[in-house]
């Protein structure tokens, strides 16, 4: 697998979210590839529901004029939440880590146009499913079950 830097920014986002005790899922959110920004789950860290990775990876990249030519990597597969928000803001690629542990709703941003690439990387799929077994109350909160 070649190494890609805004996976590899979102894989590393995702970890420090692990150690600070938080929900491991991270994001980046790339153009040209170049990376604008990094976020990762905070519902933990700052008490902040609606701080999934794509969430905070959007808000740390701040205001941008167009996103039609930028590309968003998460390490696992948004939420109806985040790809509400991909469907809104126009992102025309998402680059997913796995979608083992949580289906997401990939179908839903491909019905809008999105192309959705998912890598199935099996260091994202150790890190939720040992993240789901030690967690699973905190996991359940995350995703609303
Ligand atoms: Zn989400």
């Amino acid at each position: 697998m070649t190494r890609d830097i805004g996976f590899e920014a979102a894989l590393e986002a995702a970890r420090t979210g692990l150690a600070e005790g938080g929900i491991p899922i991270g994001a980046a959110l790339v153009r040209g590839g170049e990376v604008l920004a990094v976020g990762r789950n905070e519902r933990v860290q700052n008490g902040d529901p609606i701080a999934h990775g794509e969430m905070s990876a959007l808000r740390a990249a701040g205001r941008q004029a167009t996103y039609r030519d930028t590309v968003l990597y998460t390490t696992l597969a948004p939420c109806a939440m985040c790809a509400g928000t991909i469907v809104q803001f126009k992102i025309p690629r998402v680059v997913v880590g796995e979608q083992r542990t949580f289906p997401g709703e990939l179908e839903l941003l491909r019905s809008r146009g999105v192309e959705v690439e998912v890598l199935d990387d099996p260091r994202c799929v150790a890190m939720m499913e040992a993240f789901q077994r030690d967690q699973p109350a905190l996991w359940a909160e995350d995703i609303a079950e």
